[in-house]
């Protein structure tokens, strides 16, 4: 973007015009109201009475900020039982936390890949895993969604010394799992590492809601990094690694957003160890959001509504145009009901999409009317190119 006079205004226009504009809204956080279908507060732990007392309690021992890095004074007993608790979460040997998954994925990718390594990528991969390929300055290759073959192919076509597959777990736009088994299967053969990013399913999927690879049996040999955040289901913040000792070692000394960063405030990483365990003793949670799903598929298949193959709390509903998606989503507000439009470029053009997201803290019935009011929505707006 040139520094010329009325060129941000005219970029701002034209987002106007193809109604790509994004605004904000002031909202009251998580759950702040019952009719909220935006949230990513899956188990409905962000206001949970025992997390926000985990973390008055260790605000007033060890006040609010960590003061440092984690390599200077800044990581305390909060950060180091914390990384203990997901290391057993996880049935792995280490953890390490960072203070988002954004910087997660791209100081995990950034320490194992350099400028002539590959990095092979889903397509429709979370926009942190896809942004660590420019840091890294490695050839990125996408392969087709959730494609194991082709990704398959992107290797067996590389002279590359060494290579990284990253994948999402869970697509946070789309719902749908990654061929897990088979990429990990080819990554094997080809000795490449396998980076999941489970965000979305941790917490809520597989018998234990160890996310993606428990639901799938995966090991760590299967899938050496995992990596998972604390905004999503376990309704704090920050993310992690989890891995072999060694792993997290390496990535200890070398992932420059681990190290060149503030450590996170000690009283978050007590509230995510709480909520950590609320989420494994109270796993009526768990079951209550996947029955909230099954409920919504049912009744949006019965008045045929255009719903992707998705059996996670993340339900998309496919308009194809940005401005009926919008329109939609405003539709549905007027009935009380938030619910976000996804547009390009989050999406792929002619993808945009309401994205419905189900809660444990959501009634039944309030699910029921979700899915009326949007089957008279898209009635009213089917005019809207
Ligand atoms: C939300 C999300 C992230 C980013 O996590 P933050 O902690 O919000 O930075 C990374 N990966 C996926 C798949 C996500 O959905």
């Amino acid at each position: 973007m040139r520094r010329d006079p009325g060129a941000l205004a005219a970029a701002l226009a034209a987002l106007d015009q193809a109604a790509l504009r994004r605004v904000r809204r002031i909202a009251g956080g998580p759950a702040a109201s019952a009719l909220d279908f935006c949230s990513n507060d899956y188990l409905g732990l962000a206001r949970h009475p025992a997390v926000v007392s985990a973390l008055h309690a260790a605000a007033d021992r060890y006040g609010v900020g960590s003061g440092a890095s984690h390599l200077v004074t800044g990581h305390g007993p909060c950060h180091a039982a914390l990384e203990e608790a997901v290391a057993e979460f996880t049935g792995r040997e280490r953890a390490l936390c960072f203070s988002s998954g954004y910087m997660a994925n791209i100081g995990v990718i950034d320490a194992l890949v350099e400028r002539h390594d590959l990095l092979v990528q889903d397509r429709l991969n979370h926009a942190s895993l896809l942004d660590a390929a420019r840091i890294t300055g490695a050839t990125l290759q996408r392969y087709p969604h959730a494609d194991a073959d082709a990704a398959a192919q992107l290797l067996t076509g590389s002279t590359a010394l060494n290579t990284l597959i990253a994948t999402d777990g869970v697509f946070s736009m789309d719902g749908d799992l990654a061929p897990l088994p088979e990429l990990a299967r080819h990554a094997r053969e080809h000795r490449a590492w396998l980076l999941v990013d489970d965000a979305h399913g941790l917490g809520v999927l597989g018998p234990t809601g160890r996310g993606c690879l428990e639901l799938l049996q995966l090991t760590t040999e299967d899938v050496p990094i995992l990596i998972g955040t604390f905004g999503k289901a376990f309704g704090t913040c920050g993310a992690f690694v989890a891995g072999d000792a060694d792993l997290i070692e390496y990535l200890l000394q070398k992932s420059r957003t681990y190290i060149y960063t503030t450590a996170l405030p000690p009283a978050i990483a007590a509230a995510t160890q709480t909520a950590l365990a609320i989420s494994e003793r109270e796993s009526w949670r768990r079951q209550k959001v996947l029955a909230l799903v099954q409920r919504f598929r049912a009744h949006a298949g019965q008045l045929d509504l255009p719903l992707a193959a998705s059996g996670t709390p993340i339900q998309p509903v496919i308009l194809g145009s940005a401005a009926r998606a919008l329109a939609v989503s405003r539709e549905l507000e007027a009935q009380g009901f938030l619910v976000s439009a996804i547009r390009p470029p989050t999406v792929p053009a002619g993808t945009a999409r309401l994205r419905v997201a189900l809660s444990a803290n959501h009634e039944e019935t309030a699910v029921d009317r979700l899915v009326e009011s949007l089957a008279k929505a898209l009635d009213a707006t089917r005019a809207t190119a």
